[in-house]
């Protein structure tokens, strides 16, 4: 078979294999926005998808499904424990995000790291045809870059990491600083949602590597800083990653979402406002700092109970990292606490959903919240808080974010907040809750402005560009 011109590579392919209870397997599949964003790009360009399929200990042959090429690579139940769970989840997400959680260094964790990596690379270097271009995804495999180039010299790699990159005194942490470094370092173009993370890189690559940025190093935000190696330059730029905003937009306009929609605020007993939060059940996201500051506002009696309902929507994630379980149980007994301090029979305050739905339910949600609380204590983006804006078409509801979202940069005219300031934010959820329904309008449009005109194609298209200037996209 011919090989593939555009590739991707990424921890995980667009399905995940499901083993059902009678031993046979199925693959369902995972939509998110990077697919989707991605797809016209691989089916124009008879693309490849790289990735684990998700479970332990299978050997699956490349297929086709839905007309795209998938090669899976498979991990061991120990690599799975020590690349994915260990080195990516435990090291590289703690240390990336502020180290809001202390990242264990474990030198087996490392070696399966790159190990998996090498595994990685393989793969695209055999898929990939003469001069194709590879673009590698995120924190798992920042070392494959590096291998790819060296195995297949002829391609052309990208690569993009999805979570902040760290201010670097943090990173310098990481007893394997150089090697991510220079793991990276293969790539052509290696892009990050913020100017400062690509500053960070630029800075890094001179003190650990002696590399002097040849030009545009200041210029990030415009022009790709370049690192010149040998008779190779390699760029670093920004590239703020965004969500199929037309997509949601039309499906809430559908008629299905607005019923469901008026059910929703139904169920929860029609309430004057409805706050809502919607993450994955993650230490970085600070479902904890708004329950705080929503409970401090009932005790003060700024909020009445009679009057709210906040639903908050958890998506289990990572169960089998011990720090995971302990912060689960610590917001469900916020949760908890509030209720039993505030609700009545059949009409509980929070209520509390530990569970994943999809995006049509997704967008009844965002449509019926008057409050959409996103208060990260460090996130790379954060989609939802885009979501919910693009979810807005009647300029209604109020968005109450945090300043260390990579998403706030962009999103200025909604209520920012610094998570750390549990006043602060309680002010700004105050203030969203009484907004006046004009100025509510006002900041909405504003946003609705951003969102619907920087969506996800326009982040592909702009980094393939820049990484294939003379095909452009
Ligand atoms: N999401 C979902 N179902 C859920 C909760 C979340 O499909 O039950 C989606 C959500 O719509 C968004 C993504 O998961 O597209 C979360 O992306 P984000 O950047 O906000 O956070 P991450 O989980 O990547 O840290």
């Amino acid at each position: 078979e011919n090989g593939a011109e555009f590739i991707v590579a990424a921890n995980r392919l667009p399905v995940d294999l499901e083993r059902l209870p009678d031993g046979s397997q199925r693959w369902k599949h995972s939509p998110g926005g990077l697919v989707s964003a991605l797809e016209p790009f691989l089916r124009s360009h008879s693309g490849a998808w790289v990735g684990w399929p998700g479970v332990a200990d299978v050997e699956v042959d490349e297929f086709t499904e839905d007309g795209l090429r998938l090669y899976p690579v498979s991990l061991t139940a120990d690599e799975v424990r020590d690349y994915y769970e260990g080195f990516s989840n435990a090291t590289l997400w703690p240390l990336y995000h502020d180290v809001v959680a202390p990242p264990e260094f474990d030198r087996g964790w490392w070696d399966s790291y790159v190990k998996v990596n090498h595994r990685f690379a393989e793969a695209c270097a055999k898929v990939a045809a003469q001069g194709a271009t590879v673009w590698i995804q995120d924190y798992q495999l920042q070392l494959a870059p590096a291998i790819l180039r060296e195995l297949r010299p002829d391609l052309r790699i990208g690569f993009f990491l999805h979570i902040p990159f760290p201010p670097t005194e943090l990173f310098m942490q990481l007893p394997w600083r150089a090697e991510i470094v220079r793991g990276l370092l293969g790539a052509d173009l290696i892009g990050f949602h913020r100017p400062g993370g690509a500053q960070n890189f630029l800075w890094l690559a001179r003190r650990l590597l002696g590399l002097e940025p040849t030009r545009g190093a200041v210029g990030v935000r415009t022009r790709p800083g370049v690192i010149q190696l040998g008779d190779r330059a390699v760029r670093v730029g920004a590239f703020p990653i965004s969500i199929d905003s037309a997509g949601l937009d039309a499906l809430s306009r559908k008629r299905e979402t607005v019923a469901r929609t008026q059910q929703i605020r139904a169920d929860l007993g029609n309430p004057k406002k409805v706050i809502l939060g919607v993450d994955r059940l993650d230490y970085t996201k600070g479902i904890d700092v708004r329950l705080y500051a929503l409970q401090e506002l009932l005790r003060e009696g700024r909020v009445d109970p009679a009057e709210v309902a906040m639903v908050q929507l958890a998506t289990p994630s990572r169960e089998r990292v011990e720090h995971y379980q302990r912060m689960r149980s610590d917001i469900e007994q916020v949760v908890s606490r509030i209720n039993g301090e505030f609700g009545r029979i059949g009409r509980p305050i929070v209520h509390y959903l530990h569970q994943s739905i999809g995006r049509a339910e997704l967008s009844a949600f965002f449509s019926a919240a008057d409050v959409m609380l996103v208060t990260p204590l460090r996130d790379g983006m954060n989609l939802v808080c885009k979501e919910y804006v693009a979810c807005r078409h009647d300029l209604g509801g109020a968005l109450v974010l945090s300043e260390f979202a990579g998403a706030a940069a962009e999103l200025t005219s909604a209520f920012l907040v610094n998570p750390h300031d549990l006043d602060g934010v309680k002010n700004a959820m105050h203030a969203a809750l009484t907004i006046d329904p004009a100025e509510g309008r006002r900041r909405m449009r504003a946003l609705r402005r951003q969102v619907l005109t920087h969506d996800v194609d326009r982040w592909a298209r702009s980094f393939l560009d820049a990484l294939d200037p003379e095909h452009a996209h």
